[in-house]
């Protein structure tokens, strides 16, 4: 029997309307002759009473700190409510569901366990993980991925109204968007669906719209046919810089120092600049404080500025090409956009730049690579 995933996210389960929906596509699917395995998040976005970020407020209402085991714990709950509904929904509409648990189903899915039996899981944007998983080991057809927009769009339509769904689009480049932060689809996911050439659809559970196919040769194929550099725009937000000047050179062990001191706090940099006299990157802001203490126990120099975001003009079709670095400082600076650092790829160029101008930032790039027009 030939197997169709689909995976629905937190929107397409949040109330008993739009579980509807989800019926509607899982029976379609199966009308058309597949076995459907069907993989949910958790219900609703933060202040949905089931939602995850709603479950972990829980606990952090009581007291910031969460051991890692209670969080896992907590996290592992949202799955497994949204789960069981949907099965007593497709039950109560006629169609034989049953609801399993990752461990339940013999896999490890965004709720697993450990080898000494304690919940984990697979962290967030772990259900999307667990859809292509699952088409891999199950060597599904497809792989639809049901979310709130029609498909992977040339920016975050939150930021930039004029954001147009791609219709093909390879995996390197979401891949890519995915780790420089466009949250439509987690990188994990995507590289055990391009490792197992598992071709993937994101959708819309509401809109019939064509979505996007991602597959080995989809973006090579939008590049030709539109000749941009630019496939899309990635943003993180809520970023801190922090820069460390020294009258010792850094190459004398120094920047090797700091660079451990962040390893062992188990703090990923990024947008990393290292000069004799200066060292700058960005962390999460969300690590801020510990990263703070780390380096004051360093007794160095430096100085930890929050409020800023890092903006990316990521595209397959920049390598080599000339003028891309040109038109990012035109567009940037054209709209009053202060560019902060920067740093870049064969197929990405990154900014650092204020917070409140991040909106402004992502439009300005967007318009400049005529990611606008179709
Ligand atoms: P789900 O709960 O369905 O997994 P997510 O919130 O994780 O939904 O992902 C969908 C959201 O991703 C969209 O609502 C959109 O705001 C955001 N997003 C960010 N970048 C992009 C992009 N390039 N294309 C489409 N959506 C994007
Ligand atoms: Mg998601």
């Amino acid at each position: 029997m030939k197997i169709l995933v689909q995976k629905f996210g937190g929107t397409s389960v949040a109330t008993p309307e739009v579980r509807e929906q989800v019926v509607s596509q899982i029976v379609k699917a199966k009308e058309q002759g597949y076995g459907v395995v069907v993989v949910v998040s958790a219900m609703g976005r933060t202040g949905d009473p089931y939602a995850t970020d709603t479950l972990i407020g829980l606990l952090r209402s009581i007291s910031q700190d969460v051991p890692a085991r209670e969080l896992d714990l907590i996290m592992s709950c949202g799955e497994l409510i949204s789960s069981a509904v949907l099965a007593q929904t497709l039950n109560a509409s006629g169609h034989k569901a049953t609801a399993f648990t990752g461990a339940g189903a013999g896999i490890a899915g965004f709720q697993g366990r450990t080898e000494s039996g304690e919940i984990t899981t697979l962290g967030r944007g772990g259900s999307d993980t667990t859809a292509t998983a699952l088409g891999a080991a199950l060597r599904a057809e497809l792989v639809e991925i049901y979310t709130d927009v029609d498909g992977i769009m040339t920016a975050d339509p939150r930021l930039v109204p004029q954001a147009k769904s791609l219709r093909v689009i390879t995996y390197q480049e979401v891949c890519e968007m995915a780790h420089l932060g466009a949250k439509v689809i987690h990188p994990r996911a995507v590289e055990i669906a391009m490792a197992e050439r598992i071709p993937v659809k994101i959708k819309s559970t509401f809109l019939d719209g064509p979505g996007t196919l991602i597959s080995a040769e989809g973006g090579q194929r939008e590049l030709e046919v539109t000749g941009r550099p630019v496939t899309g725009i990635a943003y993180v937000n809520d970023v801190a810089q922090i820069k460390i000047r020294s009258q010792e050179d850094f190459n004398c062990g120094l920047g090797l120092e700091v660079f451990r001191t962040m390893a062992n706090h188990q703090i990923s940099v990024d947008l990393i600049n290292v000069s004799p006299d200066l060292i700058s990157f960005i962390i999460p802001e969300s690590v801020s404080d510990k990263a703070g203490t780390a380096l004051e126990e360093l007794a160095l120099d430096f100085e930890l500025n929050p409020g800023f975001a890092k903006v990316s003009a990521v595209g397959a079709g920049m390598r080599g090409v000339p003028g891309v670095m040109a038109k990012v400082v035109e567009a940037l600076t054209g709209a009053g956009v202060h560019i902060v650092q920067t740093t870049d790829s064969h197929t990405n160029i990154s900014c650092l730049v204020r917070q409140d101008e991040l909106a402004c930032a992502t439009q300005a790039l967007h318009s400049k690579f005529g990611l606008d027009k179709k």
